[in-house]
């Protein structure tokens, strides 16, 4: 099972959890104040990333993440 990265939209709560990946966007709750207004990050990084040296940085992670 992968593991997903999520983020609560109500209340910013970051979290991850093991989820198959059928089910990777339903059932979705946070664990801090219990809002199903959550959402799946892509990690772009770890998936497609590779070492691309000469990129422009900070082109990783979700926009806004932290930084
Ligand atoms: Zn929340």
């Amino acid at each position: 099972m992968p593991m997903y990265e999520y983020r609560c939209t109500e209340c910013g709560k970051q979290y991850e959890q093991l989820r198959r990946m059928t089910e990777a966007d339903t059932g979705l709750m946070c664990p801090q104040c219990g809002s199903p207004e959550v959402q799946r990050q892509i990690s772009a990084c770890s998936i497609g990333g590779g070492a691309s040296s000469g990129a422009s940085g900070g082109g990783c992670g979700p926009r806004g993440g932290f930084s």
